[in-house]
């Protein structure tokens, strides 16, 4: 402090550089979670109008199938007991946002690009695991499609290990072998601040695309979530393996106004992920899945955009992202704002007349096809 206010004292010349204080180190700030994300939000009344057949079948083919979803940033506890009674197979937790922190049912700026984020990575891992011994073991953290085959049959919560953004690697490639010895299995290259992977104008830098060659390399499954379109075009020229957007809409059904990119799809960046094999997992969220119905979407508006995307490229490209976080006041979609409501999902598309292998494949089938090309040990 008394350093501090000495700088500050003698910065006062003009033209030199007023002395900050610098931003903490990213390991210096929390990283267990604070509350489980069914906290922060009392899920409203929903019902699918389903006749007792249609009912029997929608929770016949949930019970049967591999649910997944590919992004959230749910690891407390009580999270892993809420995934056991939604009977979610398995989630993609991404530990780490680039960023930001949620903590007090709110979210955090993280300003450090490089500063501490591999230990940050390395600590949110051991605290996932020591969280998941907490909650009774049930959990698994799942490194192959054997391990959720497995956690399938014996009842296991099984979690996939992510990032969100590609900060822990603190611009050096051998973090990431690093990681994926710990576990790591899927990671999202960008998020909404710099990074070593990105230049100032939102491409991919040379170690971006490094970081995507080496994924492939090793077996981890590319995020391509919150990319502009100039560089979704570098990465999808550049991967050899399926891809996922892990929490996205379609641009056609949102309405939304961008202009290509992967929170928006449009329909050209839809074709390229399907020839690539790869899948598009939608948002929970309303400003994603936007309301046409009445003032707040709901799983229909969900579905909108499943049958969109299946009429375009075909239901192989459908999947469920989700992306529940531990923050107060932020709307997702009525019948599934927590993960008890992912059977709703199923009881829409049987109400839409989808068959059993069809929402099989969006339920987890899809990222399972992805999961047996990529994670080739
Ligand atoms: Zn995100």
């Amino acid at each position: 402090m008394v350093l501090l206010i000495l700088f500050s004292a003698v910065s006062v010349v003009p033209g030199l550089n007023v002395q900050q204080e610098p931003a903490p180190a990213a390991d210096r700030l929390p990283v267990q979670p604070d509350m489980p994300c069914s906290a922060v939000v009392t899920p409203e009344p929903y019902t699918v109008p389903l006749s007792d057949a249609q009912e029997n079948r929608a929770q016949a083919v949930y019970k049967k199938s591999i649910v997944i979803t590919a992004h959230d940033h749910c690891f407390h506890p009580d999270d892993f007991r809420d995934q056991e009674r939604a009977g979610i197979t398995v989630r993609t937790i991404k530990l780490t946002t680039d960023g930001i922190y949620w903590q007090d049912a709110a979210r955090h700026k993280i300003e450090s690009e490089v500063d501490g984020w591999m230990e940050r990575g390395q600590m949110a891992i051991e605290i996932l695991r020591k969280n998941i011994a907490a909650a009774g073991g049930k959990a698994v953290v799942v490194r192959s499609v054997d391990d959720i085959r497995r956690a399938k049959q014996q009842g296991q919560q099984g979690v996939i290990i992510s990032f969100e953004g590609g900060r822990p690697l603190q611009g050096k490639l051998e973090n990431l072998k690093n990681f994926y010895e710990k576990g790591l299995r899927d990671m999202q290259l960008f998020w909404a601040v710099s990074s070593p992977l990105k230049t100032r104008d939102n491409r991919f830098s040379d170690f971006g695309l490094q970081v995507i060659q080496e994924m492939n390399r090793l077996g981890i499954v590319a995020d391509f979530s919150h990319l502009r379109a100039p560089a979704f075009d570098q990465a999808i020229s550049t991967t050899r393996d399926p891809i996922v957007v892990s929490h996205c809409a379609v641009k056609a059904v949102s309405g939304a106004d961008a202009s290509g990119g992967t929170d928006h799809l449009n329909d050209d960046t839809i074709r390229a992920i399907a020839k690539n094999g790869g899948v598009i997992c939608l948002h929970f969220y309303q400003g994603y899945i936007r309301p046409h119905r009445s003032t707040r979407s709901s799983v229909e508006d969900l579905a909108d955009h499943a049958d969109y995307i299946r009429q375009l490229v075909g239901i192989d490209h459908v999947a469920l992202g989700v992306d529940f976080f531990p923050e107060k006041g932020a709307p997702w979609i009525r019948g599934a704002e927590q993960m008890g409501g992912m059977i709703n999902v199923a009881r829409e598309l049987v109400r839409r007349g989808y068959t059993d292998a069809e929402i099989e494949k969006v339920l987890g089938g899809n990222l399972m096809r992805v999961y047996e090309r990529v994670w080739k040990r």
